[in-house]
């Protein structure tokens, strides 16, 4: 077991200062509360594998949202209080928030079901979570500060690299701990231990995925396709059947591992580009993942996963939009076709980004890859210089002329025959000459 030393050291060496004493200030409430107080689960998992984690959450032996307002008292922050769930966030001055929960023991009355829940000592809360390796937790109480709690083995199988689940049932009554299962073992570099692997396999066997709702299962892809590199963590999920129980022609076998690399470098150049306007990097991967299946069999997906309207929509019109769109880009880059930005931005300009950035993914033309990124960089966001109060200026009446009139000014734009504000009011003069009633005020 690590020393207390050690663990001391840790907390000194690998968290920020305002950290530090975040911690110490929580240990010393609970030492004037008489309570005991722990920093527990993946916080502590991530500490010890040098990793940097700034979800903090914190158990206390008792009730958490008293102890969280008696630290809101005597430190400066707000607690958003879940009575429900006996649970409180701290949320301090810059933003940063820590989690505060009442220790608890949970049982299931049902597999996939919500368990029930009793307040209980650390031990037993620790007991209760999925995988050894987060069932740490380092006390914080003044004379035990840094003390590390390990009932459970999780020091061991950090060290040997293993998921590795508590007890037998532990699927069977949260079978979302499968996904969260293969997550960890990809993000970490991990394996399940072999008890564990068998144990998930028999409760695929026995149709234990069927229990959980269509929206557990849904945030859990999710998480996974929020992961750096999602691929080898799908063909996890494909290999031991968890793929084919949301959908039986749902597979990875049909992807290259190019297509999931090519997602990932489109995704990190864009973000790369515009760190301001993030993309929501896991539909991309969701996308490619769907490649393979036709409209129907996507909507029986969107349907076993109860995805809200909005992802809905993404997944159905808008994939079959970008599906048809990519095929005509590619249709014409094989035809040589010359384009003229006008007509790219046309074909482009209503699909979300994560659609192309899918697209420049999946294609297997260099020169259709080259078109969208085209667009991205260089016609997405531009803009005619007129506005309307300019049109009515020119003597032109204010009614649907004036959406047509700004849609051919960015034609000649993108195509670059206007470049600046007198050349498009020149441009509108000529054009639509016969509408304008008065004299320009000009
Ligand atoms: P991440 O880095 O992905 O946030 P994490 O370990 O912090 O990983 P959370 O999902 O934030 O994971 O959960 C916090 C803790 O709650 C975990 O460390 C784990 O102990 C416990 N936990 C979460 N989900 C489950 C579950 N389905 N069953 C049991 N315990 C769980």
């Amino acid at each position: 077991t690590l020393k207390k030393r050690t663990v001391a050291h840790l907390l000194r060496n690998q968290l920020r200062d305002s950290l530090q004493k975040t911690l110490s200030t929580i240990g010393a409430v609970g030492d004037a509360l008489g309570r005991s107080v722990f920093v527990v689960g993946g916080f502590v998992r991530d500490l010890l594998l040098r990793q940097e984690n700034f979800d903090v959450d914190i158990v206390v032996e008792g009730d958490g949202i008293a102890f969280a307002e008696e630290y809101a008292r005597r430190y400066d922050c707000r607690v958003r209080a879940h009575k429900k769930f006996a649970t409180a966030v701290l949320i301090f001055a810059d933003g940063f928030k820590v989690d505060v929960a009442s220790a608890r023991t949970e049982y299931y009355l049902e597999p996939g079901a919500l368990p029930t829940v009793e307040n209980a000592s650390i031990k037993l809360d620790l007991y209760r979570r999925d995988f050894t390796i987060n069932t740490l937790a380092i006390a914080l109480n003044g004379p035990h500060f840094g003390e590390l709690l390990d009932y459970f083995g999780g020091q061991n199988d950090l060290r040997g690299k293993a998921i590795r689940v508590l007890h037998n049932l532990s699927f069977v009554e949260d079978p979302t701990r499968m996904f969260r299962a293969i997550r960890f073992e990809q993000r970490l570099g991990f394996q399940m231990g072999r008890h564990t692997v068998h144990l998930l396999k028999s409760a695929v066997r026995m149709g234990f995925l069927d229990k959980i709702s269509g929206p557990r299962v849904f945030n859990e892809l999710v998480l996974i396709f929020r992961e750096s590199d999602p691929l080898p963590a799908m063909r996890r999920l494909d290999e031991l059947g968890l793929l084919a129980f949301i959908h039986p022609t749902l597979s990875v076998r049909h992807l290259s591992d190019g297509t999931f690399a090519a997602a990932k470098q489109a995704v990190d150049w864009y973000e790369l580009l515009y760190t301001g306007e993030r993309c929501q990097r896991w539909k991309v991967f969701f996308l490619c993942l769907l490649s393979d299946l036709d409209h129907g069999e996507v909507q029986q997906i969107v349907q076993r996963l109860a995805m809200p309207p909005q992802c809905e929509e993404f997944f159905g019109s808008e994939r079959d939009a970008a599906t048809r769109i990519l095929n005509q880009i590619e249709w014409r880059s094989m035809q040589s076709y010359r384009w003229r930005d006008s007509d790219i931005h046309a074909l482009l300009k209503d699909l979300p980004v994560e659609a192309l950035l899918y697209g420049m993914a999946i294609t297997e033309h260099e020169e259709a890859r080259r078109t969208i990124s085209h667009f991205i960089t260089h016609l997405r966001h531009v803009k005619c210089l007129l506005r309307g109060h300019d049109l009515q200026s020119l003597g032109l009446a204010p009614g649907p002329i004036y959406r047509e009139i700004f849609d051919a000014l960015l034609d000649v734009r993108l195509d670059g025959q206007v470049v600046t504000r007198e050349d498009e009011l020149q441009f509108v003069t000529n054009r639509y000459v016969e509408k304008i009633e008065e004299k320009p005020s000009r």
